[in-house]
């Protein structure tokens, strides 16, 4: 697929490591039906630019580069009070000189605190230009028109990135970093049985389900939700995939059962530690000295430890998971990931 005709600034040095993990599968086989689990590999997309990185620094060269050719001088976007995606945004911002502002939801009533750590200290560090903070269920799109008029009222010109950059163009990070995989499971001579990753606003759920599909990739995707269980995650997911493929001009139809997604492992609530979380953050950190975040990667690794645990990857398979970033956050959640706090399981 050619994404070549796509406006793209690059903030990434190159691929991604694709890495197998021997101490972290070998724990994993305690833990496993029998004794005998898959072998777990990592996509390192904790290391992408923009550093520390993430998924969003895939979505945001896209979204940047349309910006700019729309010449746009703000970015605006939003997220929660600990957001990746808003901290990675205001980073792309401060390198191609453009300001940035956010509004942030306070989804977990109270949760906002101006001198909180993490990936909050950084917005204050790189300099977010204003931080409108909303209670939970508000109209995110709404309230960042409202951001984006009070610009054009100034004679300023913003551009919206909606949350988590996951629309469309957004999307075709992952169709990029599809096509960044294949070439290594070619070069590296690695045949992947499934993929793992995180299921949130979609765009790398969907956008990567897309990619394999659009480049006849015939690797099933599992979807681990972080705020939403199956029935509101999957419609989410395929919409976002059909609309990365609209975009593409791909004529495909995405399989609505293509969309596999697991709940439960992001309860009680999003971006609420549980013991699970705990056990993935732990494990992976013991084991292979890569770390995990508390409000993501942990409880999508959780979900990869669950289906270990169920038999539900068969031994010897290979399963892939995609770490997307989320490493500030782990700064404001240290006392509950090393065990000191009661925590829900
Ligand atoms: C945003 C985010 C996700 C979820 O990705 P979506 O594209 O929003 O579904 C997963 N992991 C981390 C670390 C994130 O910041």
């Amino acid at each position: 697929m050619d994404l070549s005709r796509f406006p793209r600034r690059r903030y990434s040095l190159g691929p991604t490591p694709l890495e197998a993990l021997p101490r972290f599968s070998q724990a994993l086989a305690a833990l496993a039906p029998q004794g005998r689990g898959p072998e777990i590999w990592i996509k390192r997309d904790d290391m992408l630019g923009l550093f520390p990185g993430g998924n969003k620094t895939r979505k945001l060269e896209f979204l940047v580069a349309d910006a700019l050719a729309q010449g746009a001088d703000t970015l605006v976007t939003c997220g929660a009070p600990q957001s990746n995606h808003c901290r990675i945004t205001l980073a792309a911002a401060v390198k191609e000189g453009l300001k940035c502002r956010f509004v942030i939801e306070e989804r977990v009533p109270g949760s906002f605190r101006e001198d909180a750590s993490g990936n909050h200290f950084m917005f204050r560090l790189m300099g977010v230009e204003a931080l409108t903070v909303v209670p939970a269920g508000s109209n995110m799109g709404a309230a960042m028109q409202q951001v984006a008029d009070e610009l054009a009222a100034q004679g300023r010109k913003g551009y919206i990135i909606p949350g988590g950059g996951s629309n469309a163009l957004g999307g075709l990070g992952y169709v990029a970093c599809a096509q960044e995989l294949q070439q290594q499971f070619f070069e590296q001579g690695v045949r992947i049985d499934q993929v793992v990753v995180g299921s949130g606003s979609s765009g790398t759920h969907g956008g990567l389900l897309a990619g394999f599909l659009g480049n006849r990739i015939h690797i099933p995707i599992t979807g681990i939700g972080v705020s939403r269980d199956p029935a509101d995650q999957e419609p989410l997911v395929h919409r976002e995939a059909q609309a990365v493929a609209d975009l593409l001009g791909l004529n495909l139809t995405i399989p609505r059962e293509a969309v596999v997604s697991v709940g439960g492992y992001w309860q009680p609530k999003y971006s609420i530690p549980n013991a699970r979380m705990v056990e993935a953050v732990q494990l992976l950190a013991r084991t292979e000295g890569i770390l995990l975040d508390p409000v993501y990667t942990g409880k999508i690794m959780a979900g990869l430890i669950g289906l270990v645990r169920q038999g539900r990857f068969p031994p010897g398979e290979r399963e892939l998971f995609i770490h997307t970033g989320g490493l500030p956050s782990l700064h404001a959640y240290e006392r509950e990931v090393l065990g000191q706090a009661d925590l829900p399981a």
